[in-house]
């Protein structure tokens, strides 16, 4: 155990180790462009991700998980807005995604009307089957499915009196199959090839609300994909015993999609995964990280709390059980020894148009980093 501990401090201490904070900022950056569109369905978004990510794993050298494809492909249903997207409350002009979010699962609708007050927040135009809900957050999602109705959510915040009157221009067109990729590739083992850790993240967002408004998705999740190419890129610099994998899943977004298919279609069989690690939001971390799943492997659990000590890393690791919130779950269900991890403090936005690259602090990269290199190392030491 000694000789395993003093491996770590060397490793950690060594100079090349030091992960590249300029690779991270970039991608973060190149993530959540105007470009990327949120990395969601309209303007191309996802799959302009997608290129992204591949292309990424193909400079740094990794191979495709079944040494034919980067790809696995999959089809979903998902309502969309790439169009107009103009709402008007008592005449004043609403700016989307700061002032008003339209309902994910909504219809498109064109009209002008007197809206009813049937609660504190709930206000309705009955014969257009318009619903006007007052909030003081706005937190977007994606639908699925579409109603045969329109919701509109407005901050509370931003209205000077109570909703009366409506004019409202929005256009919605529903996906039937929407194409999607996971992005997966592999850093083959010197010894136990056929032992893998692999590390997930999500690159889906919620894409864009309209002609002029997207979601960037920093924390959410462009700061895991961000972390998983760096230490994709650390790995195919220096190849391990075990196999190290590494999937970018997508529509995570619209009900973790892409993990429960790669489950149902895995391109490594599930039981040579001897660890996985996914990583969901870890763009900030002043007040430490949470793990889900850590108290279904104790053992591991703790190996990553030694780790996280030895190596003065993150100020605290809060441990939780099971959680259906992140692509680890499918995993989960099926027997996979897992972690999810998310760091917690700073910024709060969450699923909404303020979730920005520039408001990430990057404080804890590092020591993720170590975290997740260190850890690893351990398992494979055992
Ligand atoms: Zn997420």
């Amino acid at each position: 155990m000694r000789r395993i501990c003093l491996f770590i401090l060397l490793l950690l201490s060594h100079p090349c180790f030091a992960q590249d904070l300029n690779y991270t900022q970039q991608t973060v950056a190149k993530l959540t462009s105007k470009d990327f569109w949120g990395r969601g369905y309209t303007k191309d978004g996802m799959t302009k991700a997608a290129n992204f990510i591949e292309t990424e794993f193909r400079t740094f050298g990794l191979k495709p998980l079944d040494g034919k494809s980067f790809r696995q492909s999959f089809s979903f249903p998902v309502n969309t807005f790439p169009g107009r997207m103009e709402v008007k409350l008592n005449g004043e002009k609403l700016i989307p995604g700061r002032d008003f979010i339209v309902g994910q699962a909504s219809v498109g609708v064109k009209t002008a009307t007197i809206l009813e007050q049937k609660d504190s927040i709930n206000f309705l135009a009955a014969k257009e089957r318009i619903m006007v809900t007052l909030q003081d957050k706005l937190t977007w999602s994606v639908a699925r499915n579409i109603n045969d109705y329109t919701e509109i959510f407005v901050k509370k915040s931003v209205l000077n009196e109570l909703p009366k009157s409506l004019t409202i221009d929005v256009e919605n067109v529903f996906v039937p199959a929407f194409q999607a990729s996971n992005i997966g590739a592999m850093v083959k083992g010197t010894l136990h090839p056929d032992s893998v850790i692999l590390m997930t993240a999500h690159y889906d967002h919620l894409g864009g609300m309209g002609k002029n408004t997207y979601f960037p998705g920093a924390n959410d999740n462009a700061s895991g994909v961000a972390l998983l190419l760096s230490l994709a890129k650390y790995y195919a610099k220096n190849p391990q015993p075990y196999s190290m994998a590494f999937i970018c899943f997508a529509g995570e977004e619209a009900g973790i999609l892409g993990s429960r298919f790669y489950t149902e279609n895995p391109l490594i069989p599930l039981s040579q995964i001897r660890f996985l690690f996914n990583i969901d939001m870890v763009g900030t971390g002043e007040s430490g990280a949470t793990v889900v799943n850590a108290t279904l492997h104790p053992k591991e659990f703790a190996l990553l709390n030694k780790v996280n000590t030895n190596g003065k890393l993150l100020t605290k690791i809060n441990p939780r059980g099971k959680a259906a919130n992140s692509d680890h779950y499918f995993f989960t269900e099926k027997g996979v020894p897992a972690f999810f991890l998310y760091t917690q403090g700073g910024i709060s936005a969450y699923h909404d148009v303020f979730d920005k690259a520039e408001t990430l602090p990057f404080t804890v990269y590092d020591s993720l980093f170590k975290l997740f290199v260190g850890f690893n190392a351990q398992l494979m030491n055992q």
